[in-house]
């Protein structure tokens, strides 16, 4: 391809929404422009990028046993009041109206379309297990479309769909689907994990995410150094070794319950030194509104908790911190001095693993400027329930091993759930089995954002200068340069080279711009080619070529002859 002839303009303007690098530097590269918030074009160099990647996905997807069909991305509102989530998903699901008032909706996903496909067709054991999957677009109405393709509004997906006649088939297609995807991003050259992830709004019994590793990214990870578990911060489980207190064999005796005066002391840390404690000595209570009503949860005064674990556990639609007028009418306390002794009959408490163990600990007396000491569970307060509900931090122990626990971020770019039969059973995708009973379909579903996992790969890989792509998602390998075009014997090299690893096959872009040599460097880095060949009038006076890599910035003077081959080494070598 020849650079004038590609469509191709890299811009020094960046909009101000761009907050993220890899939205930067994919329109400062040319690769995508806006065109409504949270709506790209995909122009044709990051078309290439996005095209290698659907390559290498469809290639480990058929290895995998998955068969590609493609859906519409328009779904009519009857399938999705099938399966209850018309009403259920929220603002996101963009809902139109055609000429003749029947809704329909774009496709944020396709469970319910494939799920009435497939109980068209199959009807028996024998048809089973199926796995279809399709790559395309989707439109999810965000709130707030921000990062560019890493979290745009309409945005490309694979999304895949096993029907199976037993869990156990789920299972083994689950694990295959797994090594899938780990094929996929070690092809694509990506730093990544498998962590156990929260199954959230599409629900289930079984996920795992799949993350690009990048100091950017939104997601929190917990890994262990010593095994390999590793999970979701939202789903992490938490082991705390229980306070000092119980670890001694023989608990302390029960202290007399005290309300003591704390005035103003509403922090933890402020009780604690007041009160000459530590945090982990006292039980902080923090007060939920939610959907089904007040909940007041008690924590270690030093620890937080995971608001996701919260949710499943009580399973309601939404939760958040109650404001301070809503504190006040439940504990009769202003913020900062509830407490689970004498809390309401119309509230309901939960206990934090963390403080199971607690005893003769402190935490508010539910009313101003008090707290209570020498407290007891069971003799004060009993919560209804015991659960894990901390967030998890760096340092904590590993629930496998016991071994330290370390945080960082990644992008989250592939998602695999176990759905169970929660769309097969109100849909009545059902089969018969070998006596002729029939039952719904265990299904599972897998996701794989194909934009975000290039901006994920930018993410992870970039400098000061531009993109620094794996060489299997790069638009192209390498960039054949002369730096004057209007010199013949510059040209006719040039020309000569980029013709030859055409015809060997190598991806090549040549820079036939008459530019100055700085403005093609500078491109050239922002792009991000893998490889790049300078041809220029003095070192060809001598017989040479310059070769440089953007990785490490590596770069050699090679003989003219020499170069094809030498690049076609360094390509292999990756
Ligand atoms: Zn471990």
């Amino acid at each position: 391809m020849r650079w004038t002839g590609f469509y191709l303009f890299t811009t020094r303007e960046v909009p101000k929404d761009a907050e993220v690098v890899s939205h930067r530097l994919m329109i400062r590269a040319g690769m995508t422009r806006r065109v409504a918030a949270g709506i790209y074009n995909y122009l044709p160099l990051g078309w290439r990028s996005l095209a290698k990647l659907m390559t290498i996905v469809r290639r480990e997807l058929e290895v995998a046993g998955c068969v590609e069909l493609s859906m519409p991305a328009v779904q009519p509102a009857e399938l999705w009041r099938e399966s209850g989530r018309w009403s259920r998903y929220g603002k996101e699901l963009l809902r139109i109206r055609d000429r003749h008032e029947r809704d329909f909706c774009f496709g944020p996903t396709h469970e319910e379309v494939i799920t009435d496909q497939v109980r068209h067709d199959v009807k028996s054991y024998r048809q089973l297990p199926l796995n279809l999957y399709q790559i395309q677009t989707k439109f999810r109405d965000e709130i707030r479309p921000r990062f560019g393709l890493m979290r745009g509004r309409e945005f490309l997906m694979k999304d895949a769909y096993s029907f199976h006649a037993d869990v156990a088939s789920l299972d083994e297609t689950y694990e295959v689907m797994g090594q899938a995807y780990e094929r996929i991003f070690e092809a694509c050259q990506l730093d990544f994990i498998r962590v156990e992830a929260d199954s959230g709004a599409i629900g289930g019994s079984h996920s795992h995410e799949f993350m690009v590793v990048a100091g950017t990214g939104e997601s929190v990870v917990v890994r262990c150094g010593s095994c390999d578990y590793a999970a979701n911060q939202e789903r992490a489980e938490a082991v705390l070794s229980p306070p000092r207190d119980a670890e001694s064999a023989e608990r302390p005796e029960p202290e007399a319950l005290e309300d003591v005066d704390t005035p103003n002391q509403k922090t933890v840390e402020d009780v604690a030194t007041f009160l000459d404690v530590s945090p982990s000595q006292i039980v902080k209570t923090l007060i939920y509104e939610t959907d089904k009503g007040l909940v007041a949860v008690a924590v270690r005064g030093d620890r937080e908790i995971n608001d996701v674990k919260l949710g499943n556990f009580l399973d309601v639609e939404w939760l958040e911190m109650a404001g301070e007028a809503r504190v006040r009418e439940a504990t009769g306390a202003p913020v900062g001095f509830a407490g689970p002794v004498g809390l309401g009959e119309d509230i309901r408490l939960i206990g934090d693993y963390s403080v199971r163990q607690s005893v003769n600990f402190v935490c508010g007396a539910n009313r101003a400027d008090g707290h209570n000491r020498g407290v007891n569970w069971g003799r004060d307060a009993t919560p209804e329930s015991w659960v894990d509900l901390l967030l998890v931090e760096d340092g904590d122990p590993c629930p496998r091993c016991g071994k330290r626990l370390q945080l960082s971020r990644g992008i989250e770019v592939g998602h695999i759930f176990q759905l169970g039969t929660k769309y097969s059973e109100p849909m009545k995708c059902v089969f018969s089995d070998k006596e002729g009973n029939s039952h719904a379909m265990p299904m599972g579903c897998y996701g794989l954002g194909i934009g975000r996992t290039i901006a994920a790969a930018i993410e992870q890989n970039h400098d000061d200068k531009g993109i620094i792509w794996p060489l299997p998602l790069a638009p192209f390998e390498v960039l054949v340069a002369p730096l004057q075009v209007d010199d013949p014997e510059v040209a006719s090299t040039a020309e000569r080279i980029y013709r030859e690893l055409l015809e060997k096959g190598v991806d090549a872009l040549y820079d036939d711009r008459d530019e100055r040599p700085g403005v093609k460097f500078k491109d050239a880095d922002l792009i991000g080619f893998p490889l790049r060949v300078v041809v220029g009038s003095k070192s060809l006076a001598q017989g040479h070529v310059e070769v440089s890599m953007r990785r490490g910035g590596e770069r050699q003077s090679v003989a003219v002859e020499r170069a094809v081959v030498h690049i076609l080494d360094l390509l292999t070598v990756g």
